[in-house]
């Protein structure tokens, strides 16, 4: 029986940015957790509020010599902070402050040290950009302790083991396996609580890497998926994931269940409820995981399952993510000649810049990027076998659902709903669990709404 009990699962808990941005999120974090507390929590949070908007907006500053404004962001993200610690931890205030203060210095430092070089090397981007996700973890844990429970903040730099690609680090699974063992299962069989800051990883030669925006959700999974968790938990600021986003569609409703596959997709497709690599690491070891909402802790949100029965319904979901850039690539002579198109895909794979969709004709190849860090090399080497032509402002709209496939005519309904808005590209994935296409970003709202209406409403 000991040993079965020795031998207890944990939960991850993961709380993003608006849920611990506050006095009262923390307190309504400490409510969560220690309702948790048989389960074996282990607590991942994101940096709070608007934070890492604001440090992004702060090296964007300094990088262009404006010293002035980049201290002014970190100013203002010290001032949120500190009026939360004095909020929440009255007394004890000023010693937790002092516990976060040598973040600000170092942030400081470092727009000063930007300003002077007018640059920022990525490994000191990732340093800076981590810093909010260390002050919040260091709160965060005082909150639990508190309100007495036993938490010990742990680094993740010393348990995320990345690779060097800075800004969009890699793990590095086996590694973390092995860290995460001794310092997050051993501390939760001993009845305490880890608490790390989401987001942030370290190379095995202890540098500061970070896993990509939103990448706090994926640390959750990353971890649950090393300690061999009972769950995922991903604590955000909506009721689950909903058959659009919230913010763009009023009527958007809660989905109760979803299959990992559609959550994938519509992550993919531009869904920022998850991160989209989130449920890789979960799915390979059977996790489930659960999106809730952590200001209506009542409500049971989406479960995120391997397979979901079919509901009758084609479509689950509507995605949509801007700031898409295309690239048509048109040549006469070759496009069918063997080789062509992996010539062509090389050079993207080359400059390590991912292809979301394609299309092809008999002379054109039409691809949408989202990262364009590497398009002006990428274009170089394109028109060495072909004309190119590259445009931007662009948005993919994505209708995920695993019914989609069994459901004739829905096409024809998503082109009715779509038809004064001009279709630049289409794709149905080869999965045919998703139908996307490509839109003017100006256009995108409306056509997200009208689809919805279509099919939801
Ligand atoms: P967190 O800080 O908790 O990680 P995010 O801002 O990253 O939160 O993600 C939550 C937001 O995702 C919601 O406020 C919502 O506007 C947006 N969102 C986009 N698509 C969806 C969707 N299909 N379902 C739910 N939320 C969505
Ligand atoms: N704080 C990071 C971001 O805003 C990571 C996260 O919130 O998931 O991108
Ligand atoms: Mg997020």
């Amino acid at each position: 029986m000991r040993g079965r009990e020795r031998a207890a699962r944990l939960i991850v808990q993961k709380f993003g940015g608006t849920s611990v941005e506050d006095s009262p999120a923390l307190e309504r974090v400490a409510a969560i957790v220690s309702r948790a507390l048989a389960q074996r929590p282990v607590v991942i949070v994101s940096a709070m509020g608007h934070t890492t908007d604001r440090l992004v907006q702060a090296l964007e500053c300094a990088v262009v010599g404006d010293e002035a404004g980049g201290l002014e962001r970190i100013a203002r993200i010290r001032r949120d902070t500190f009026s939360v610690v004095e909020q929440f931890f009255g007394r004890d205030a000023q010693r937790i402050g002092s516990q976060v203060e040598p973040h600000f210095v170092e942030l400081e430092r470092m727009v000063r040290a930007v300003t002077a070089l007018r640059l920022v090397p990525a490994a000191s981007r990732d340093q800076f950009l981590s810093q909010g996700e260390f002050i919040s973890s260091a709160i965060a844990t005082a909150a639990l302790v508190l309100y007495g429970m036993p938490a010990v903040l742990r680094d993740p730099r010393e348990i995320v083991i990345t690779d060097d690609r800075f800004g969009r680090a890699r793990p590095d699974q086996p590694e973390i396996e092995k860290r995460a063992r001794d310092q997050v299962t051993v501390l939760a069989e001993q009845g305490k609580i880890p608490v790390l800051g989401g987001f942030v990883g370290g190379t095995r030669s202890g540098q500061t890497t970070t896993l990509g925006r939103g990448g706090s959700d994926y640390s959750a999974a990353l971890v649950a998926a090393a300690v061999g968790a009972a769950a995922v938990e991903i604590w955000t600021d909506v009721d689950g994931m909903m058959t659009a986003d919230p913010q763009t569609v009023a009527g958007a409703r809660v989905i109760e269940r979803i299959s990992s596959e559609e959550a994938s997709e519509l992550a993919y497709f531009g869904a920022r409820v998850l991160h989209p690599l989130t449920l890789a690491p979960a799915i390979e070891k059977g996790i489930p995981v659960r999106v809730r909402n952590s200001r209506r802790p009542e409500v049971a949100g989406t479960e995120i399952l391997p397979t979901v029965p079919a509901d009758g319904h084609p479509i689950r979901s509507i995605a949509f993510k801007k700031g898409i850039t295309t690239v048509d690539i048109v040549t006469s002579r070759m496009l069918m000649a063997s080789g062509f198109l992996r010539r062509l895909f090389d050079v993207f794979a080359r400059h390590d810049t991912a292809v979301d969709m394609v299309a092809t004709s008999e002379i054109s190849v039409s691809v949408t990027v989202d990262d364009v860090a590497r398009l002006t090399e990428i274009r170089r080497e394109l028109e060495e076998i072909a004309s190119v032509e590259v445009a931007s402002g662009r948005a993919i709209v994505c209708l995920v659902g695993q019914n989609l496939k069994f459901t004739p005519g829905v096409a024809s309904r998503i082109f009715r709903a779509v038809e004064k808005v001009n279709v630049l590209m289409i794709s149905q994935g080869a999965s045919r669990r998703n139908f996307s296409f490509v839109i003017d970003e100006k256009d995108v709202e409306e056509t997200v709404r009208r689809l919805h209406q279509e099919f939801f409403e």
